[in-house]
């Protein structure tokens, strides 16, 4: 499941955006949002986000509640 980057969190640091393997990131009015066609699913940027503005379960745990 591609990633998401909740806008309300986002505080548009760009963290995210300079460690996207792929350039998912990009930046749109504000914010920063995820291109979910190009986004591979790494989790870096859910991983680096302090603001945990990025949504989207890691495969490995997605079964463990
Ligand atoms: S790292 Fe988090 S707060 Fe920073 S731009 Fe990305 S989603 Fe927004
Ligand atoms: S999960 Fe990986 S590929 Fe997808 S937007 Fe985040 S850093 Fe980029």
């Amino acid at each position: 499941m591609p990633r998401n980057i909740i806008q309300d969190k986002c505080t548009a640091c760009g963290v995210c955006y300079k460690s996207c393997p792929v350039e998912a990131i990009v930046k749109t009015e504000s914010k920063y949002s995820i291109i979910k066609e190009e986004c591979v699913d790494c989790g870096t940027c859910k991983r680096i986000c302090k603001e945990e503005a990025v949504e989207g379960k890691d495969p490995i745990h997605a079964e463990i509640k």
